[in-house]
């Protein structure tokens, strides 16, 4: 392993970057159990390009993502993105890191890089086709970092940037709405009491929307006291007769599919350019099934589909949400937080020794906000 140069700079105020490998929870094979292992020989990255920067992670989350890639969820679109000549190649993406948060400080920079320094507190999203945060390092392009707010802890602050990239791409790019838009838009969040859902009603909250919002009667109090105007408790029987009795809305954002899918666009305002965006697309699952051409392309025909018999039968748009990495956007929700605007929802955290235990906890479902790993 070969370490940077900043690394030996700095090798005296920082004595764990002497090492030239690191701890990092990796997976060799995907598969639901016993596949996570702890090393301490995980080569440490380096700054590879003139964009990179080299961040000590200091704490991580786990998104349900973690939890389908360990199995292998996406594995044949991840690979393509990640390298499309070593898929032709068949080479191996094994050892993989997951953990898409980090919350850390950054170690080196490439010679490109303006907008931070070593030394400077950062957070950001790992897209998934990179190595995740479960590690000592992990290496983003400085496009995707973005500096920490003040206010938060790092185990705070890791809980948010990847929820928050996924939220402001759904509801900024498919949902079309944004600060000065958004005053008084009628907004229902399903799933809202999870990672996505805590933090996009206060993110629809500080631009002033009217936020709807399903979950299970345990969670009224937690969506409540984020701002969330009206509740309904999806485990009673009659939630749909609920929703169906108030106003329309002008954007859906779906945190939870399938069925959902079914009766939630006809909740929309017809014909007045509303929106309905679910983040639980089947392509990943179909590219994985059907192999990436016809995968795609039965997905890309789903998803026409859907959206010209919305647009036909009652002029809604139907639209797919999809994480993406945006350090700007962080920026923007970095000042929200300093604001007071917008608080971090930690449920769990877990030290780097119990990584799998957190998995566990993530994999039992029933999310309220989000589980953190402290790793330094
Ligand atoms: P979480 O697991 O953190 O939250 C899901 C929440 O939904 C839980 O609080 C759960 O609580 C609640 N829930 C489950 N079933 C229902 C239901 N029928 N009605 C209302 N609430 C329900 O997930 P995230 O918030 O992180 O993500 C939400 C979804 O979006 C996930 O499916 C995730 O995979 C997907 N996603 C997709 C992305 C993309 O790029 N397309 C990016 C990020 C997330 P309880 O069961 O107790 O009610």
């Amino acid at each position: 392993c070969v370490y940077p140069a900043s690394l030996r700079r700095n090798a005296c105020s920082s004595p764990s970057a002497l090492r030239s490998c690191m701890s990092a929870w990796v997976i060799d094979q995907y598969g639901t159990d016993g596949v996570l292992k702890y090393t301490e020989e995980m080569p440490v990255p380096s700054v590879g390009s003139t964009s990179e920067v080299l961040i000590r992670v200091h704490a991580a989350s786990l998104n349900p993502l973690d939890i389908s890639m360990k199995g292998g969820y996406g594995a044949k679109l991840l690979n393509l993105r990640r390298d499309p000549m070593s898929v032709m190649a068949g080479a191996s993406e094994f050892p993989l890191v997951l953990g898409r948060d980090v919350s850390g400080e950054v170690v080196d920079c490439g010679s490109d890089v303006t907008h931070v320094v070593p030394g400077d507190e950062v957070w950001a999203a790992v897209p998934p086709w990179k190595q995740g945060s479960l590690a000592e390092f992990v290496t983003l392009t400085e496009y995707e970092v973005s500096h920490k707010p003040k206010l938060l802890s790092h185990t705070e602050a890791a809980s948010i940037p990847y929820v928050a990239n996924t939220a402001l791409s759904a509801l900024v790019n498919a949902g079309g709405l944004c600060r000065d838009s958004a005053s008084n838009k009628r907004v229902l969040i399903t799933g809202a009491s999870g990672g996505v859902g805590t933090f996009s009603i206060q993110l629809l909250k500080a631009w002033g929307a009217h936020v709807t919002v399903t979950c299970s009667q345990n969670a009224e109090g937690l969506v409540r006291g984020l701002g969330a105007d009206e509740v309904v408790d999806y485990t009673a029987g009659d939630s749909l007769e609920l929703l169906e009795m108030m106003e329309k809305f002008d954007v859906i954002l779906d945190n939870v599919g399938g069925e959902t899918e079914e009766w939630a666009t006809g909740l929309l305002k017809p014909w007045s350019g509303a929106k309905y965006v679910t983040l639980v697309s089947p392509l990943l699952l179909q590219t994985d099934s059907m192999g990436l051409l016809d995968g795609m392309l039965q997905a890309g025909l789903s998803l026409h589909n859907k959206a010209m018999q919305n647009i036909i039968s009652c002029g809604v748009f139907y639209r797919w949400g999809f994480y993406a990495p945006d350090g700007p956007a962080l920026d923007e929700v970095s000042k929200l937080v300093d604001a007071g605007k917008i608080l971090p929802v930690v449920e769990a955290q877990f030290p780097f020794t119990q990584v799998p235990q957190a998995f566990q906890k993530v994999e039992n479902g029933h999310a309220r906000g989000k589980t953190v790993v402290r790793v330094v």
